[in-house]
């Protein structure tokens, strides 16, 4: 079929405001501010409800049209620029936050509801209750985020996002409009269980299964005072026994640490930054007593940060934000890696070597979840966007960290196609035997994402 063709059927399901193949709309499609290269689009559509998108789905499965579904854009891991062509679904106007539960505290949102937008509801609506949302730009889809296993200021607490989501609607490549988790047989969309969990087949599979057009996300209690207890370590080894230690005293809502070359002051030292929370202003002074001593005695210097810096980490702690653009150009992508906590020193030394290797500040940055049971860790690049061998060096750098994560028994998180082959290569052989017949079973066409996660 010719892309005339395709482009009518498609604009009979949305309207013809609502797909495209103009040059000039694809481009941005064709993209994303990581370092992967561009990659053509076909089409772009942009569904307003499940019924559209399993119209879509069943036509595409129908024509054998690859379909990338897309929230934000912002993995910057190349994860919604298609690999082999194809339909990018834009999920933007599947925004409806159809309810909060405030009994079961759950919000029942549609799949392009942006973090920014649930944010901004749950303060003005709901201002007693919390939603877990990373630190990344607020276009970012809660969908897209819960949906790679993101983490934000809730995961010391609760765990990662994936383990946040109560519940999803899904169309799967066949056009079926599948509920998985307590919706499935009940109205209220509170828990995974207990009946067999499949959500977790959703989850880390970055559109190649399905796509999610409802979920439902956990959603937290306020505390009234927030503060930051900001230190600096010397020894790098010391890591890991500081972290339990404050992990110990159960106070930490969450625990950032990092290393970076600027400011200047931050040279040489490892900040730990652990947030506190309390319902009344006495509790609050006294949780940061009690640190103060713990990072005391592991020899961490407490530092009390100037008040506007103070404040700029209470809103949102900046990663690397004084170092994203010095190599201007406006280029920057990370390694994340879930690391076993007791391999992190080794992992911050070498991966400060392979910076160093490629001209870039060592620019690392860490947050503990579910206590000490994991930690992820994010190595940073920037480079010149305008320059293809400041690109080719930044890849490079990714490349090289991937395997150093994984030689040191960690997972790369929202990997690329070329980390992907990595953690695919090392994988076992029955995990991936199993990955595969889950794939040709759900989506024997490989219409969904095709070229991610391929199993060779
Ligand atoms: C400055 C910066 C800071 C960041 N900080 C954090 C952080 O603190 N924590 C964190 O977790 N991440 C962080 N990130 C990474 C990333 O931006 C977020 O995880 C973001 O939430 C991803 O959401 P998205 O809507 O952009 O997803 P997308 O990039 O649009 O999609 C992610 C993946 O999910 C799939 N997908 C999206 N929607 C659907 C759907 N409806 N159905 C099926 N599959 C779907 C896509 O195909 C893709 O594979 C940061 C990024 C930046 C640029």
């Amino acid at each position: 079929m010719n892309k005339e063709n395709i482009l009518e059927q498609l604009q009979n399901i949305v309207g013809k405001d609502f797909v495209s193949n103009r040059k000039e709309d694809l481009y941005i499609y064709s993209q994303d501010p990581g370092a992967s290269l561009s990659r053509p689009v076909d089409f772009v559509i942009l569904p307003k409800n499940t019924e559209e998108v399993q119209k879509i789905v069943i036509y595409a499965n129908n024509e054998k049209i690859p379909i990338i579904p897309m929230g934000g854009g912002l993995t910057l891991s190349g994860l919604v620029i298609p690999v082999k062509g194809g339909i990018v679904m834009d999920m933007k106007r599947m925004n409806e936050i159809i309810e909060i539960n405030e009994t079961s505290r759950y919000a029942l949102l549609g799949a392009g509801v942006t973090t920014g937008q649930l944010l901004s509801y749950l303060n003005k609506n709901y201002s007693q209750l919390q939603p877990p949302i990373p630190d990344s730009p607020p276009s970012a889809t809660i969908a897209g985020n819960v949906l790679i296993h993101g983490s934000g200021y809730l995961s010391q607490k609760h765990g990662d996002h994936g383990s946040m989501i109560n519940g999803l609607e899904v169309v799967l490549p066949n056009g079926d409009i599948s509920k998985f988790g307590s919706c499935a047989l009940s109205d209220y969309w509170f828990s995974r269980g207990p009946i067999p969990d499949f959500i977790g087949l959703f989850t880390s599979s970055f559109g190649t299964l399905g796509i999610i057009t409802k979920l439902s996300l956990k959603l937290f209690p306020k505390p009234k005072f927030r503060d930051v207890v900001f230190g600096l370590l010397k020894e790098i080894d010391k890591i890991p026994k500081l972290l339990l230690e404050i992990t110990s005293t159960g106070l930490a809502e969450d625990i950032l640490l990092g290393m970076q070359d600027k400011p200047d002051w931050m040279k040489g030292y490892i900040f730990v930054m652990t947030y506190i929370t309390g319902d009344i202003e006495e509790e609050l002074s006294q949780n940061m007593k009690i640190l103060k001593k713990v990072y005391r005695k592991a020899n961490t210097r407490f530092m009390k940060p100037p008040d506007r810096m103070r404040e700029l980490y209470l809103e949102k702690p900046i990663f690397a934000a004084g170092l994203a653009d010095i190599r201007k150009g406006g280029g920057f992508e990370y390694v994340g890696a879930f690391m076993p906590l007791e391999r992190v020193p080794e992992a911050y030394m070498k991966a400060a070597e392979i910076s160093r290797k490629y001209n870039v500040p060592p620019t690392i940055g860490s947050r503990l979840m579910s206590g000490t049971h994991t930690i992820i860790v994010f190595f940073s690049y920037a480079f010149n966007r305008a320059d293809p061998k400041d690109l080719e060096n930044a890849r490079n750098a990714l490349h090289e960290t991937n395997e150093l994560a994984l030689k040191l028994g960690g997972i790369p998180w929202k990997v690329e196609l070329d980390g992907q082959q990595l953690v695919l290569k090392k994988m076992d052989p029955n995990y991936k035997k199993l990955l595969k017949s889950i794939k040709n079973l759900i989506d024997p066409n490989n219409i969904m994402n095709p070229g991610n996660w391929e199993v060779k």
